[in-house]
């Protein structure tokens, strides 16, 4: 029986304590049989495990709530939080590619209703708190863009190396190209 990632797992109870009358209707996070005979994607289980998951934007608050969740998420990740490894909400992807900057997502699916979210392996068993706020690292904020550059993109890291064969499909049955 496969399992969501541990990261995954406690960024979604984060944002259900948050957000406790949000609409679940569009979230996700295991691939459909149809995609997972599909090919890849971070959705379908490796070794039993999820590396992906799917918010609903409607998070039952002001409607501009999506975007400030979002970004505190890109900051988290921005900060250092390596589990996570790219966002895509509102036709925008964020990931270490140009430091978590906000760049034009061009697959099918421009992900309105919901919000993606990929981790990295170092999310499968690593279930610590989130720091959304920015209370704790903030000293490292001011040093952020070096923190990109420490990524390996040598092929033993997981973060995508961005080349323009590398595209995921998700759940919500779009298809990525991180280059
Ligand atoms: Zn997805």
């Amino acid at each position: 029986m496969a399992k969501l990632c541990k990261a995954g797992q406690q960024l979604r109870e984060q944002i259900d304590d948050d957000y406790p009358d949000r609409d679940r209707k569009s979230d996700g996070w295991i691939a459909d049989a149809r995609h997972m005979a599909k090919g890849t994607s971070d959705h379908i289980p490796q070794d039993g495990i999820v590396r992906a998951l799917d918010i609903d934007a409607d998070l039952n608050a002001h409607k501009e709530e999506a975007y400030a969740l979002v970004e505190k998420i890109r900051k988290c990740a921005k900060r250092g939080d390596k589990r996570i490894k790219y966002i895509i909400y509102d036709g925008k992807i964020m990931s270490p590619i140009m430091n978590w900057k906000r760049r034009k997502y061009r697959g099918a699916n421009p992900h309105r209703s919901h919000f993606h979210i990929s981790f990295t392996t170092l999310g499968d068993k690593d279930g610590s708190w989130f720091d959304l706020e920015g209370d704790r690292n903030e000293r490292i904020e001011t040093d952020g863009g070096k923190l990109g550059e420490n990524i390996p993109r040598d092929g033993s890291s997981d973060i995508p190396s961005g080349g323009l064969g590398s595209r995921r499909n998700c759940k919500c049955g779009s298809s990525i190209s991180l280059a």
